[in-house]
């Protein structure tokens, strides 16, 4: 460009005046203008204007991915995060991808997910829509729980409802982005490390709390609260779906509320993202009231909304358990 002769800038361009920028000789090659022509197409080259075909995609599956994710991004420049799914669904159990979600998985560098088998789409369907993509499985650094009663069964996928597993996915998202971009490493693992500090700030309050419960005996709508539970020192007698989308018949519900009376269950918590029809009946039964307890599946993406639907959590439990 600059060889033959003519202006970086459009013809009326008046901005570098009579600089050296300003060509006025078209025939002589001063090396002067050479050099500052290509220091110029450097600089074009590597702006931000140029650069979006550089720019970094991360896909994250769900709502508690998101923030996470936008946590340890920050606001370091030329990263997206957008979340596959919208954050009124809730956890992707049985989700199928769409071909939109093919669409964004395929314009995307990095993908992270819980994992655990939260997310059944991952490995083909994905590799599929995208055979170049990174995929995180959050997750792996967890202790699992299984779902069945012995070591034979599935592995309850809701790790990320307890603070010291967030951190533990937070430093697994940290190590994900700082190995696929490592120019950004410095701030992901300072961004990680304030988050961090807040979520430890958070579990320690969950354990402090915990050690004043007066009752330790939970029934919730579906196993999503079994790691805090587990961080807590509290047991799940009772669970309303066994199954994702698997309503309990009226005998399962007749137990579960002798289960509630026998164990001195103080309450059914329910949780925002499903009807409270079933937690109220069951509630009525029993004889208790219905509390809410919000997984973070739905909700705002927010840096701090994890945070603070945990803490309302906490003063949830720590209002019916509590009492005697
Ligand atoms: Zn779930």
């Amino acid at each position: 460009m600059l060889g033959s002769g003519e202006t970086l800038c459009p013809r009326n361009c008046d901005h570098h005046g009579n600089t050296i920028y300003s060509i006025r000789k078209p025939r002589e090659r001063n090396p002067i203008l050479v050099a500052a022509g290509f220091f110029i197409a450097f600089l074009l080259a590597f702006s931000p204007s140029a650069g979006a075909a550089d720019t970094f995609r991360v896909l994250t599956s769900f709502l508690p991915m998101e923030i996470f994710t936008r946590n340890v991004v920050g606001d370091t420049p030329d990263i997206t995060v957008e979340s596959m799914l919208p954050a009124s669904m809730g956890c992707p159990h049985d989700y199928a991808l769409t071909p939109g979600d093919m669409k964004k998985i395929g314009s995307a560098d990095l993908f992270v997910a819980n994992g655990f088998g939260m997310e059944e789409f991952l490995g083909e369907p994905v590799r599929r829509a995208n055979p170049k993509i990174r995929v995180v499985e959050t997750a792996r650094g967890v202790r699992p729980i299984r779902t069945g009663h012995d070591d034979a069964g599935d592995v309850n996928p809701h790790t990320w409802v307890s603070p010291r597993n967030a951190i533990l996915q937070v430093r697994e998202i940290e190590k994900a982005l700082s190995a696929a971009r490592p120019a950004g490493a410095g701030a992901f693992r300072r961004n990680a490390d304030a988050y961090v500090s807040r979520l430890s700030a958070l579990a320690a309050e969950f354990e402090a709390a915990a050690k004043t419960f007066r009752r330790r005996n939970i029934v919730t709508f579906h196993n999503v609260f079994t790691y805090l539970a587990r961080d807590l020192g509290l047991t799940v007698v009772g669970e309303i779906e066994t199954a994702p989308g698997q309503e309990p018949s009226a005998g399962e519900i007749r137990n579960l509320s002798r289960t509630i009376r026998e164990r001195n269950v103080p309450a059914v918590f329910s949780e925002p993202q499903y009807s409270p029809k079933l937690a109220e009946a069951l509630a009525r039964e029993a004889g208790v009231p219905v509390r809410v307890l919000d997984p973070v599946a739905t909700g705002s993406p927010a840096p701090t909304a994890y945070e603070d639907a945990m803490r309302r959590n906490l003063s949830t439990l720590t209002e019916a358990l509590s009492a005697r």
